[in-house]
């Protein structure tokens, strides 16, 4: 089934003076559960693309559809998670990670009882008393997506969520976010500038041109199963084909 449909989606920007084109007629599908990643150059409109689908603009042209125009879909609830963590440092990991069910007024025993399971499987649980200064960056990322998870999203939105770590933490880190949205089964779409990142986390990648951007490729990645977490995918025989691939396409096929 698929989850979201990115329709025709065309966006201009307008100032008083000037009208900046940042997308242009952008169609595509992600299906249910899965991972799909978004490249292209910096400024070509990644974030912006990011935005409309979560709602909080509204494009040019174009719709977003999501559970295929299903009524029912009114409470399907995104989670969006940026390249900075967006913790309170005043608060303790405990109130960061149930800030979101506060702001929306749904602390309730079960989501609480949630959220702590949460906190346990990911091995955060003996830290909820911190805060965050007190942990180091790969922590607060997972933090930070556990806030997300709380709100139970259906899809997920990552804008360069790795992108502030340092390279090693940044290893270990996708491999342990991407054992988590697996496990949680959620669609997740994230824009990321790392083609070894996209690669090795995603079942799908778009290529986005410069601005204004269009799809100029649209791959699907088949790894066996030994190679099932992205830190050995990184290891696998044809990852460093796709990498060529869309190194080659991202670099005007030069
Ligand atoms: P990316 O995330 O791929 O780096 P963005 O989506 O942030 O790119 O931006 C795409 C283009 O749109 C850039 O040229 C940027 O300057 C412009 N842009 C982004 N937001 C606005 C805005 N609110 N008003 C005008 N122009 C914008
Ligand atoms: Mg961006």
């Amino acid at each position: 089934m698929i989850k979201v449909e990115i329709n025709n989606i065309s966006m201009n920007y307008h100032s008083l003076t000037a009208e900046t084109p940042a997308l242009a007629d952008i169609s595509f599908g992600v299906k249910e559960g899965k991972f799909l990643s978004i490249v292209g150059p910096s400024g070509c409109g990644k974030s912006t693309l990011l935005n409309i689908i979560a709602g909080l603009i509204t494009p040019s042209y174009g719709k977003i559809v999501i559970n295929s125009g299903d009524k029912s879909a009114g409470l399907l609830k995104i989670g969006y998670m940026f390249q900075k963590d967006q913790l309170f440092d005043w608060l303790t990991i405990w109130d960061n990670v149930l800030l979101g069910l506060k702001i929306n007024h749904c602390i309730t025993d079960v989501n609480r009882e949630t959220v702590k399971n949460l906190l346990i499987s990911y091995n955060l649980w003996e830290f909820r008393n911190h805060h965050p200064r007190e942990l180091s960056g790969g922590m607060r990322q997972r933090v930070a997506l556990i806030r997300t998870l709380a709100l139970s999203p259906e899809v997920l939105l990552l804008d360069e969520p790795f992108s502030a770590l340092d390279y090693q933490t940044r290893l270990n880190i996708s491999d342990e976010v991407y054992e988590i949205i697996k496990k949680e089964k959620k669609t997740t779409i994230m824009v990321t500038h790392d083609i070894s990142e996209a690669i090795a986390m995603s079942d799908e990648i778009i290529i986005l041109s410069n601005r204004p951007a269009v799809i100029t490729k649209h791959m699907s990645l088949e790894f066996g199963e030994n190679f099932s977490c992205p830190l050995k995918r990184r290891e696998a025989p044809n990852f460093r084909i796709y990498f060529n691939e869309i190194w080659k396409e991202l670099n005007g096929n030069a």
